[in-house]
């Protein structure tokens, strides 16, 4: 049986060291703010908002949420993230996509101030993550990943990593992050062949895929450390999520796997605001 990393004891571990920094900066009269942004009300934004809401009251985190009607104009809505992007009061901002189909929305990402992006999305954040510029913000995915890598003491220097999936969200960032940690890294997709060989060659195997179970018993190998980021509706269990790894048929073989749900997923909200304290102690030095 392979050991579970839950995300649980991770976002709880990084709860305790953010109370702190949070009351730390509060002592020197600077309250930390996130400032969400929300075109409409889609019920997958309202409930990650919802969560984002707990763990900020979790851990005294200020925030305030801009929320604009679904027909506002490109200039409007340029105007407006441009006033939340200049605010004092803010200093951490996550905005929500996919905007309305009307909205230019990587110009209006670029309208949001490269130390406040913390959820990592503009360019200016990739390429300083790309540059290991440690003053820019990783997307909370792939942030999430290293945090339960560090909690559980999993050795990166020199180990070899296979991640399957390149998108600029999870796939691209994470490989820079493990990177950044001597991990020699392979990042496959769509068209890599021999996937399952080159899944099996890892010690560590990261799964940013989106189809749910599609890594099964042939892609893994004994000993492995899987951390599936996918979250998927289980075709199998109406109603509820699954990864993109088979868990069941993977799980007796690997050495240790993340659970989804329980994973990955549940320590996102947290690293999004552990990036917003980290923003307002970079704003404040
Ligand atoms: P995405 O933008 O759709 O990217 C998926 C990647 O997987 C692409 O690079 C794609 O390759 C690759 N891929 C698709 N089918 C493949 C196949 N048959 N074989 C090999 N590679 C294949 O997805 P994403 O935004 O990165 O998200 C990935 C997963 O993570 C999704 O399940 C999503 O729900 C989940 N997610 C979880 C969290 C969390 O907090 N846990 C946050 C964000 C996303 P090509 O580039 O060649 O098309």
């Amino acid at each position: 049986m392979a050991e579970l990393l839950k995300g649980k004891p991770v976002a709880d571990a990084m709860k305790a060291d953010l109370v702190e920094r949070v009351s730390a900066l509060k002592a020197k009269g600077i309250t930390p703010k996130l400032g969400i942004i929300r075109v409409g009300a889609r019920p997958d934004d309202l409930y990650y908002e919802g969560g984002a809401k707990k763990t900020c009251d979790a851990i005294g985190l200020a925030y305030q949420v801009f929320e604009y009607p679904e027909d506002i104009s490109q200039e409007d809505f340029e105007r407006a993230v441009t006033a939340v992007g200049a605010n004092k009061e803010i200093h951490g901002i996550l905005m929500f996509s996919p905007l309305p189909k009307s909205l230019d929305e990587k110009k209006i990402r670029s309208l949001i101030p490269v130390e406040k992006d913390v959820d990592g999305l503009t360019l200016g954040s990739a390429g300083k993550v790309f540059a290991d510029d440690p003053t820019g913000f990783p997307p909370c995915t792939p942030t999430a990943c290293m945090e339960i890598l560090k909690y559980y003491n999993i050795p990166l220097k020199g180990k070899r990593v296979t991640v399957v999936g390149r998108s600029l969200v999870v796939g691209k960032p994470v490989a820079m992050l493990l990177m950044r940690e001597h991990a020699t890294i392979t990042i496959c997709h769509s068209r890599t062949e021999n996937l399952p060989a080159v899944c099996r060659e890892a010690d560590i195997l990261v799964a940013a895929i989106g189809r749910a179970k599609m890594l099964t018993a042939d892609y893994v190998k004994q000993g492995q450390i899987v951390i599936d980021v996918g979250i998927n509706p289980d075709p199998d269990r109406p109603g509820k999520y699954c990864g993109d790894v088979a868990f069941d048929a993977v799980e007796p073989i690997v050495e240790k796997i993340t659970p989804v749900p329980g994973g990955v997923g549940s320590v996102t909200t947290m690293v999004l605001c552990k990036q917003t304290v980290m923003a307002c102690e970079m704003q404040n030095e």
